[in-house]
């Protein structure tokens, strides 16, 4: 069990105590530092480390606590204290989950050499101590004797070793976020249309897997609407590219405002769209298709203040049987036939064949 704490005032009394003469004291560090330990490695810890402009210290409890306040917290650093026998079951557990491995563990031995020659400890116990404390997952280990004369030749030494192994661990985590942030981005690049800002295709095939596997294990329908812009290419060919490309942003934006909560829009590919309707039976998806063919042949679509046209759209439509593939293949295929039946039969119309 990790014990114990530190209120509020104490931090704030300890703050009167910083040593102005520290030479680290000029470069001060912005960092989110979680500090667990006992009570005298605290404020020995924060006697050290008032260069740090936001470290937070808090209340150390049980190990599962800790991690608890770890995942809200997402501190950038985490200082354990080494001679606490939970400090390496913590550093383990955090360095298996994959959303907290990132962050820097630092261990810190804080015997006194006093302590060390009284327990008659070997010349070898430190490295043995330090290669466990890796082995654990630590990413760093240091010795500092919470027990010093802070303006002695050592205590200075120590206080940069420290504050250099803070910074270390910071630019590791900084690389890391910016690392994250343009996954981030990339990721919403790579499953967003830019025109429409819509999911595309390649999100909607990812989808359409998950919604169908969830589907066939859950014994729940659902069912799929393709849908295109009838004569669209006259669009372009009579007003010009930019109209055409106007025109789809409108009638995109018109989609997507008039689903219903649990169905999925995505721009397929050109003047086609796709609309994932999870729980949904083969009527009530004839049903959802014919109001948004409504939806867009009912409007006329205000280009610009000059401009106004009148677009319609064919749908088709189809839903899961036992027999479709697990990737909604097949299920595609079946509406993207519906879908040119509709267009044959004079456009502007639903086609749904029900024959499962
Ligand atoms: P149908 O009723 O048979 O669907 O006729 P259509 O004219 O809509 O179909 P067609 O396949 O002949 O033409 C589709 C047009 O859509 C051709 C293509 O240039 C245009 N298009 C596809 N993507 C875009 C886009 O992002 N912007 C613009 N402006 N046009 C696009
Ligand atoms: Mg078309
Ligand atoms: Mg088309």
């Amino acid at each position: 069990m990790l014990r114990l704490l530190i209120q509020g005032e104490c931090i704030s009394s300890l703050e009167l105590t910083i040593n102005k003469n520290d030479p680290s004291i000029d470069a001060s560090i912005d960092a989110s530092i979680l500090v667990v330990g006992n009570k005298q490695f605290i404020t020995s810890f924060l006697k050290r480390t008032c260069y740090i402009r936001s470290s937070t210290v808090e209340v150390s409890l049980e190990v599962d606590d800790v991690i608890q306040l770890i995942k809200t917290r997402q501190p950038a650093i985490l200082i354990l204290q080494a001679t606490q026998v939970a400090s390496l079951q913590l550093c383990r557990q955090i360095k298996k989950q994959k959303l907290l491995g990132w962050i820097y563990c630092i261990l810190i031995n804080d015997l006194p050499e006093i302590a060390i020659t009284t327990k008659g400890l070997d010349p070898n116990w430190e490295l043995r101590e330090c290669a466990q404390a890796l082995e654990n997952g630590a990413d760093a280990y240091l010795r500092i004797s919470s027990i010093r004369n802070q303006d002695s030749a050592i205590a200075v030494a120590e206080h940069r070793l420290l504050k250099a192994q803070i910074e270390a661990g910071l630019r590791g985590v900084r690389l890391y976020r910016e690392a994250m942030h343009t996954n981030d981005f990339l990721s919403r690049i790579a499953l967003v249309d830019p025109l429409t800002e819509l999911s595309n295709r390649r999100a909607m095939e990812w989808e359409l897997r998950q919604q169908v596997e969830h589907a066939f294990s859950q014994s729940t329908p659902l069912s799929l609407i393709i849908l295109d812009v009838d004569y669209f290419k006259s669009i372009n060919d009579n007003y010009g590219h930019p109209v055409g490309d106007r025109a789809l942003k409108l009638l995109a934006s018109r989609l997507k405002h008039n689903l219903r909560i649990q169905d999925s829009l995505f721009r397929y590919g050109g003047e086609e769209f796709v609309i994932i309707l999870s729980h949904t039976e083969v009527e009530e998806a004839r049903a959802v298709a014919n109001r948004v063919r409504h939806t867009i042949s009912d409007q006329p679509f205000h280009i610009d203040r000059r401009l106004v046209l009148r677009i319609t759209i064919s749908l088709g439509v189809a839903s899961l049987k036992h027999t479709d593939d697990h990737r909604g293949e097949s299920l595609l295929r079946c509406a993207d036939q519906n879908l040119r039946i509709a267009k044959s039969n004079g456009r502007n119309r639903v086609y749904c064949c029900c024959n499962h």
